[in-house]
């Protein structure tokens, strides 16, 4: 495999200094040469936080298989509505879009697996600073920062958060809704709102009890987290902006031997 330096010896454009100049009426103007965004997007991806766990995850691996037809078009609706974002994300007037995506069902559909396939695609196609977070992960780290002996402090740990290009954040809701976790819920999701930042949320939680939650009341424990509305998870007004941030994704094809076999492919 060729170092990077090869590689940049051999860019015909800037000769490796990933720079050219264009000519002007004066001594001609640098700008960045193509080779360096070649670079940029493993290193994007690199500094994305995808754990290991997902980071195969694409549009084309995406499991659509399901028992029920039902559930496979909710798959396969589920994956095109995720493509489509991907192809509009840069509006036509320049920059990009402010909306996300909430993407709703029990654990082991492939809510995370699409989110990931998003979030990749974004920073290889328009090489996008993206982070994957994980909440509960996330709050254990801001928790962390309040040891006196922390190198980190909280506002170190939720800068990136906040201002990340894409963010997704994962399992919302997944935390004790305590006051102070609502805080730090709030002031991601206001911060990223009022910089026009997009974001992706996945969740285990409900957002109303339609016909889903009615049809799985009947074969499933209610102690179930996917059975909960996310209302009793998250306060009333980060529930109305999160209307306002995202647009909902339903995949509620639930079936256990799914998960099973996403595990084996896991590991
Ligand atoms: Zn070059």
């Amino acid at each position: 495999m060729p170092s990077e330096a090869d590689q940049s010896q051999e860019c015909p454009e800037c000769g490796g200094r990933g720079w050219v100049i264009v000519q002007d009426s004066g001594a001609g103007t640098a700008r960045r040469c193509e080779c360096r965004f070649e670079n940029l997007a493993p290193r994007l991806l690199e500094g994305s936080g995808i754990p290991a766990r997902y980071r195969n995850c694409s549009f084309k691996n995406f499991d659509i298989n399901a028992p029920s037809p039902a559930d496979k078009d909710q798959l396969l609706q589920a994956k095109s509505i995720s493509e489509h974002y991907v192809e509009g994300f840069l509006k036509p007037e320049g920059g990009f879009t402010e909306s996300g995506l909430l993407y709703i069902g029990s654990p082991g559909v492939g809510k995370t697996h699409l989110a990931v396939a998003v979030l990749k695609s974004l920073i290889e196609r328009y090489r996008v600073r993206g982070l994957f977070v994980d909440f509960t992960a996330l709050i254990h780290q801001i928790q962390s920062t309040f040891d006196p002996g922390s190198p980190e402090s909280k506002r170190d740990v939720l800068d990136p958060v906040v201002k990340a290009e894409v963010l997704v954040l994962d399992e919302l809701g997944a935390q004790k809704p305590t006051p102070w976790v609502n805080e730090i819920l709030y002031l991601i999701m206001n911060s990223r709102y009022t910089q026009r930042l997009p974001t992706l949320f996945t969740t285990n939680y409900r957002l109303d009890s339609g016909p889903a939650a009615d049809h799985e009341n009947l074969d499933r424990a209610p102690s179930s987290s996917s059975f909960q509305l996310l209302s009793s998870r998250i306060s009333p007004n980060l529930l109305s902006r999160l209307y306002e941030m995202a647009r909902p994704v339903a995949i509620e094809a639930e079936d256990f031997r799914r998960e099973v076999q996403m595990q084996k492919h896991r590991f």
